[in-house]
């Protein structure tokens, strides 16, 4: 059974990926922070789907964490086959007025959390000669979104660090991608004013939010292809 490691696993789009891997038979590693409950639901439904999910709690902006959260993952037969980069948070407001201390604290999550999941997992990737790693970066870390300059600026980073580690890591057999979400439906932008939304729907060619799934099924896609490495895959609609 192969095992995939996905962080940020309770809600959203990780939540999807998580049973959209369970369905397909694989060992799932359900990472929360804070939505117990929910890491157990989605936990009780890859178990029911065919797959085996087992979860784990921990906060990703912590580097002990993500070293704990990689070494249960691999504790099960000392390999993990897929690393999924979700875990994520925004904040949307003016550059100037985000603290100090939160832009420190969402760029340990959304950068460092994904470069030290990374870090742990390649020796276990390394010594089998494979493996597939995919980062969730954003529409916006390709474009650039105003009042969300931190989230962009941490999105970008990972489109960078997916290109380079792509290309250190190719020789040894492990791929590293990245997928850039457009607008999605999740509680990401549930704060988002009706009004708002429907000014960002009518730039979205296709007229419409995203939905998780169809994320997931991208991320499931760049896990499985055997010469696809370095590649960064909108999943927007057109938008971009
Ligand atoms: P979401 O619905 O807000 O879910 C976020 C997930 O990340 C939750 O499972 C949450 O777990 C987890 N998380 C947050 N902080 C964490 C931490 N410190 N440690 C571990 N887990 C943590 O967000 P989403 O929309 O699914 O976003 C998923 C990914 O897609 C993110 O990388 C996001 O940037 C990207 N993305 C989303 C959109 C969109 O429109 N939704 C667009 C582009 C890119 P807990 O609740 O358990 O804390």
């Amino acid at each position: 059974m192969e095992t995939v490691l996905i962080t940020g696993s309770s809600r959203g789009i990780g939540r999807a990926a998580a049973e959209y891997f369970g369905e397909r038979g694989w060992r799932v590693i359900v990472n929360y922070n804070n939505s117990e409950d929910a890491a157990k639901e989605v936990a009780c439904r890859i178990n029911k789907s065919g797959g085996e999910a087992h979860i784990f709690k921990a906060d990703v902006g912590k580097s002990c964490e993500c070293e704990a959260l990689v070494k249960f993952a691999a504790g099960f037969e000392g390999r993990i086959d897929v690393l999924v980069n979700n875990a994520a948070i925004d904040e949307m407001m003016p550059f100037d007025m985000l603290s100090i201390e939160r832009e420190r604290r969402l760029f340990d999550i959304n950068l460092f959390g994904a470069m030290d999941c990374t870090r742990y997992a390649l020796p276990y990737m390394l010594h089998e000669k494979k493996g597939s790693i995919v980062n969730v970066s954003s529409i916006w870390g390709q474009v650039g979104a105003s009042c969300e300059v931190q989230y962009s600026t941490s999105k970008a980073a990972l489109i960078g660090f997916t290109k380079a580690l792509a290309k250190e890591m190719a020789p040894s057999g492990i791929r590293v991608n990245c997928v850039c979400p457009g607008v999605i439906d999740t509680d990401m932008n549930k704060n988002v004013s009706e009004d708002d939304m429907a000014a960002f729907v009518s730039e979205i060619p296709m007229a419409r939010m995203g939905t998780a799934m169809e994320v997931a099924e991208c991320i499931y896609f760049l896990s499985r292809q055997t010469y696809v490495t370095g590649q960064i895959l909108g999943v927007n609609g057109g938008y971009v």
